[in-house]
């Protein structure tokens, strides 16, 4: 049976844990999963953390490590996105590439 294709858009705390409970709950062979951000690296934004951390490095992890251990269930794309066609079941990018998916998770506050 084919993966069916999970794009997340947004790669926010939000975002990152959808990624996140994805991957505990479905089994790698039954998902693909992309995510979609326009920016190179995920930052924890509350304020109680970045006031408890030194090094606020630690609160910053670049979008490529987000599927370092899986590599073959997830990918981040980055990207703009600029439509979405839910007939057709597309992303739009303005890049002008397209994303098919059979299930969309938008998170984009
Ligand atoms: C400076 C700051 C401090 C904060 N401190 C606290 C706090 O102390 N406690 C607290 O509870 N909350 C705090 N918040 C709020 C908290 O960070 C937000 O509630 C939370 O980040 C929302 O998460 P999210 O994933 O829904 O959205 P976001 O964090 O906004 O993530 C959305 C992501 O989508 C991406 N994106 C947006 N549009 C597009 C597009 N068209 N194409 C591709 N990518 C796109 C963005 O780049 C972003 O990475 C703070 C917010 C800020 C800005």
């Amino acid at each position: 049976m084919p993966r069916k294709q999970l794009v997340i858009v947004g790669g926010g705390i939000y975002g990152v844990g959808a990624v996140s409970a994805f991957l505990r709950n479905f089994n790698s062979s039954s998902i693909s999963i992309t995510l979609i951000e326009k920016r190179d690296d995920f930052i924890y934004l509350p304020i109680n953390c970045r006031n408890l951390v030194e090094d606020m490095s630690s609160l910053i992890m670049p979008y490529d490590d987000l599927f370092k251990s899986y590599p073959a269930i997830g990918k981040v794309k980055k990207g703009l996105v600029i439509g979405f066609d839910r007939n057709a079941k597309i992303v739009n990018l303005e890049s002008g590439e397209s994303l098919k998916y059979d299930i969309l998770v938008r998170i984009i506050s």
